[in-house]
Order: structure tokens, then C-alpha cells, then sequence
């Protein structure tokens, strides 16, 4: 059976800009926090505001205060300004695309002209469009209501952002073919468009289809309508827990679709879900399966490719003395990455449930043995002299008290307490973190080469920050939720893309260049197949909706592995 989620499946621009705004202002501030109705249409969501402290007000009081998020549908100007008069500081969360139909509404009112509303009577958006019409707006459901409206001198008309684009085409015949005089915008939003298009292709081409979203959305209510017109077994559920699954056992092929308000998360479960079902028709994948997925929880698989790195990085600083260090980069990244786990159930709740339920069920034993990696991983670096050991411990207790408060409270400084609360600093910390065990403790032991140590540096870092980034990308939306650490939450996805290609391009020019010159051995030429790898599965996760991070996660990781392979090959 094959699965397929739809590519434009989960938020678009408009909710997940709404979304982080709230996020971001219940992490940045301590002021009582409200949405002015419910900020998206997603239960799910709304949960996890409620339980950031984030309430929802469904009237306005005559006084108060506090931070009040307008959603990303909008609300009417006359809401915003009694929101303003009773003394709340007001976050304009409405999404930019309804914010541009809000405005040729209100240009074209005030120039006397009416104002056709396309869209659903009850919906938050329509109801905050109209207001901007100032009493001369029409709204419109269906032909025989745009029929039965009487004729205007001028009017115009526009869409609510997530109309079906069929009926619209519709009303533009009509406008060509009776009302060439009326001035029509189409405002239904390119997301919402491309949702829909997408939908009707995956519906044609697969067997069952599972649309995720609200009950209330109305976006996701029309993604259910376009696909059941195919004829196709459709299901509309909030979530993959609703559906009883042995419904689609005729199905050989499934799509996964989702409304503009539905999270990565719900997608990824619904997928996982579907994914282990299928598993247990295989006795031999099933075994696989958990394998990879005991190997990747555990960070067995991250270690030994810290152990490959290690390994590599020695070799290409041309140092005899290997082995110890390698076995001290498998033991502290460990213990380190159990720690970052352990550190992560909130977030990972979210993003790898499965590991969250496996380090929240067994604490004490991740605890005992990341105590007891941590200790190895000194004591071997012990061994090799006073400087490397006191580097290493130095990391520790940084690595150690990343989530304690450790700022005086006498300083004032409530924003960055922990190390934590640095913006970005996790993705940057574990980089630098792998940059120095692979490359600066090897080199302090055998009395390395500054210069050839500071490229093995840069590559290590260089390719442990793009693939950390790469998987914070993966796990945005849970790690939003528990606060800004890792650089997509501070910069976001596409920047982060960005900077993610730079850095993969400079560290292979970087070991192409200092190769040719013979700065290091000539081992650094082949090791540039790992940042040319990790830039394809980059461009890779750019294009398209990852389905399974497990998946990703172990391709990212096994890059690791590569260099160790390379590296004794050579
Ligand atoms: S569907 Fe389009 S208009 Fe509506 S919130 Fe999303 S991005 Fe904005």
C-alpha cells in the first residue's frame, strides 16, 4: 500500500505567521494573554494555546488589560477599535492576504461603490470583511443569491480568501456575460488554490483519501467536498485517532491531505499510524522499522557517526593517534544527546512522540546512562592529557547546565536566563559542541597544526550545524511551542534553508581548495561528497511535505557514518 501527503498539506503563511505570533508573545511576555476568538480553526492548536496560557475572548469587556492577538481571518474595524478602548495592547495577527482584501473593500466603499462579498455567511473572515464595507456590503453563497441581487451602477466584487476557485470562475462568467460594468477582484488566496487543485489530482490518482483538519474550517470542509466529488472513500477526521483504520485496508494506495489551519504534527501521526499498520503486514520491514528506530531514539547511530567524524577529522589533520578520541566522541555525544533528549520530552510530544514516550517512561535509566557516558568520555580524555580533559569538562557542565537558570537575578536580564533562552542556541551549541570533539580535542593531544585543525573544525561544525538545522526545520512547530532555541524558530524555515545551502557550499569549497593546496590530506577531496549529499536531501525537503522524519533523520545521520567509511577506504 502506498501513502501520500499531499505537498501543501498543513499551515499556510497566514496561520503559521498567527500561530508563531502567539507562540512568540507567550514566550516573550508575561502580561495575561487573549486571541479575540479562536485564533485558527484547529482544536489541537487551540489546545496547546491554552495550555501556553493564551485564553480565548469571545466578548469585549468595557475595561482591561493584557495582550489581546487578532486571528489570522481579521476581525471588522469597529471590534479592533473597542479592543483598543478597553485598554488591551492589540497584536494584529490577521494573515496579509486578508488584510489586502480588507483594503479594496474599504478603498472601493468609500468611492461609493457596493460591495459583493463571496463567501460563507458565518465565517470570522466574511463577517470582518463586511465591516470594512461600511454598510454596503452584499454577502453571497451561491448563483441564484448573486442572481437574485438587483442591478448596481458600480460594484465590486471579491472572494473570501479560501472560496472553491470553480464557483468563482463561475461568477466571473457571470460578471463578463451580464455585469461587465462590475469591477471583479479574485482574492482567493494562491494557497488555498493550489490546496484544492492538489487535492482534486491526489484524489483521482489514489484509492482513499483522509482529509485532517477542524471541523469548523471551513477550507478543510471544502478540501472533503473537492475530493468526494471523485467518488472516492473520503475521510474528514481532527485527527488519525478517529478513524478506524481497518476501513482503508481495501485501499492500495492512500492520500493525506490537510486543511490551511492543521499542524505538522497531526500529519506526521496521521502518516506514522498509517505507516505502522502497513508494517505489520511484513514481518521482515516491521523488524527493520524498529531497528532504525531503536538505533535513532537511542543515539546509538548518532554516536558511532560521531566516532566516524572523529575519525575523519583526525585523519585529514593526518594524526596517528586516532582511536581514543574516537571512542571519546562516541561517549560524550551520547551522553550529551540523551541529556538533549531527555530535555526535549515537551517538545518532542509534539514532534517524535514515540521518543518522548520512551524517555518519559524510562528517566532514570537515560539519566544513569548519560552519567555514566559522560564519566567514560572524561576519563578516556584523561588519558590523553590535562588540556583536552579540562575542554571537555568545560563542555559538560555547559552542556549540563543548559537548562538552569544561571544569570543573578540581580542583573535584571529576565529574557536570557538559561542558556536555553539564547535564540538559536541550540543548533549553534551542538555544532560547535561536535566541532570540538571531532576535530579540536584530537588536535590537542597530537600537538596538531593550527591551520589544518581549523579547517577539520570548520567542516565538522560547518556539517553538524546543517544538518542540526535541517532536523530543527523538521521539528519547527513543537519547538516553537517550548520557546525559541533553535535557529529555524529564531530566523525561520526559509532563511534557514538559506543559510543552511551557504554553509554546505562554503565547507565544500572550503575542502576542495585546502585539499588542492595541500593543507590537509587528500582525504578532504572525497569527504566532500557529505555536504554535496546533505545539500540534495536540503533542496529535497525545501520541495516537498516530509512524511516521516524517522526516515530523514536516518539518512541525515548515516552521512555521518559515510565519513568513517570514506576515511578508512582512503
Ligand atoms: S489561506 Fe491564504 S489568506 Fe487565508 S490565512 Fe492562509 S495564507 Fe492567509
Amino acid at each position: 500500500m502506498k501513502i501520500t501527503v499531499a505537498q501543501t498539506a498543513g499551515f499556510c503563511m497566514g496561520v503559521r505567521r498567527a500561530v508563531e505570533m502567539a507562540l512568540d508573545a507567550s514566550n516573550t511576555s508575561s502580561d495575561s494573554l487573549y486571541t479575540y476568538g479562536p485564533l485558527i480553526h484547529n482544536p489541537q492548536v487551540m489546545d496547546v494555546l491554552a495550555q501556553k496560557g493564551i485564553s480565548t475572548l469571545n466578548q469585549i469587556p468595557e475595561n482591561s488589560k493584557g495582550i489581546v492577538l487578532i486571528r489570522a481571518h481579521g476581525i471588522p474595524p469597529k471590534e479592533k477599535k473597542a479592543l483598543w478602548d478597553a485598554g488591551f495592547k492589540v497584536i494584529n495577527a490577521t494573515c496579509p492576504r486578508v488584510i489586502m482584501v480588507q483594503s479594496i473593500i474599504e478603498k472601493h466603499a468609500k468611492k461609493d461603490y457596493v460591495v459583493l462579498i463571496i463567501g460563507d455567511k458565518n465565517h470570522p473572515e466574511v463577517k470582518g470583511l463586511v465591516g470594512y464595507s461600511h454598510g454596503k456590503g452584499h454577502i453571497v453563497s451561491n448563483m441564484e443569491e448573486l442572481d437574485m441581487l438587483p442591478d448596481f451602477d458600480k460594484a465590486v466584487i471579491v472572494a473570501q480568501t479560501t472560496q472553491d476557485t470553480i464557483f468563482f470562475n463561475k461568477i466571473e462568467t457571470w460578471v463578463e456575460t451580464k455585469h461587465p460594468n462590475y469591477k471583479i477582484f479574485n482574492t482567493i488566496c494562491n494557497s488555498t488554490e493550489k490546496r484544492q487543485i492538489e487535492t482534486r489530482n491526489i484524489a483521482d490518482k489514489n484509492d482513499a483519501i483522509i482529509v485532517l483538519g477542524g471541523k469548523q474550517s471551513g477550507n478543510t470542509k471544502r478540501l472533503f467536498k473537492i475530493a468526494t466529488k471523485t467518488g472516492k472513500i473520503v475521510f474528514h477526521v481532527e485527527d488519525i485517532s478517529e478513524l478506524d483504520l481497518s476501513l482503508l485496508s481495501p485501499a492500495q494506495s492512500i492520500a493525506i491531505t490537510a486543511g490551511a489551519s492543521t499542524p505538522n504534527w497531526i500529519i506526521s501521526k496521521a502518516y506514522r499510524e498509517i505507516e505502522k499498520k502497513l508494517q505489520k503486514k511484513n514481518r521482515v520491514s516491521n523488524a527493520l522499522f524498529k531497528i532504525r528506530d531503536f538505533l535513532l531514539h537511542t543515539n546509538i547511530m548518532l554516536s558511532v557517526g560521531a566516532g566516524c567524524m572523529t575519525y575523519a577529522c583526525s585523519k585529514i589533520q593526518n594524526f596517528e593517534n586516532i582511536f581514543i578520541h574516537t571512542a571519546i566522541a562516541f561517549f560524550y555525544i551520547l551522553s550529551m544527546q540523551v541529556l538533549n533528549n531527555l530535555f526535549a520530552i515537551k517538545s518532542d510530544r509534539y514532534n517524535n512522540p514515540d521518543r518522548a514516550e520512551l524517555y518519559k517512561n524510562n528517566y532514570i535509566l537515560f539519566a544513569v546512562i548519560t552519567c555514566i557516558f559522560g564519566a567514560t568520555g572524561l576519563f578516556l580524555s584523561f588519558t590523553t592529557g590535562i588540556a583536552s580533559f579540562s575542554l571537555l569538562f568545560v563542555m559538560s557542565i555547559l552542556g549540563l547546565s543548559y537548562n538552569l537558570k544561571i544569570v543573578p537575578p540581580f542583573l535584571g536580564i529576565k529574557k536570557i536566563q538559561r542558556i536555553k533562552d539564547i535564540p538559536g542556541a541550540k543548533t549553534v551549541l551542538i555544532a560547535t559542541a561536535w566541532g570540538t570533539v571531532t576535530s579540536i580535542l584530537p588536535a590537542i593531544s597530537n600537538s596538531g597544526n593550527i591551520i589544518s585543525s581549523a579547517i577539520a573544525f570548520t567542516f565538522s561544525t560547518g556539517l553538524v550545524f546543517a544538518t542540526t538545522a535541517l532536523l530543527d526545520i523538521l521539528g519547527i512547530q513543537g519547538d516553537r511551542i517550548t520557546g525559541k532555541e533553535t535557529v529555524p524558530t529564531f530566523v525561520g524555515e526559509k532563511k534557514s534553508i538559506l543559510i543552511i545551502k551557504q554553509v554546505l557550499v562554503s565547507i565544500s569549497v572550503v575542502l576542495i581548495v585546502t585539499s588542492l593546496f595541500k593543507m590537509i590530506h587528500n582525504l578532504g577531496f572525497f569527504l566532500v561528497i557529505l555536504p554535496l549529499l546533505m545539500l540534495y536531501i536540503t533542496i529535497v525537503i525545501d520541495k516537498e511535505n516530509i512524511k516521516s522524519r524517522m526516515q530523514f533523520r536516518f539518512i541525515i545521520e548515516f552521512n555521518y557514518i559515510i565519513a568513517g567509511i570514506i576515511a578508512g577506504i582512503i
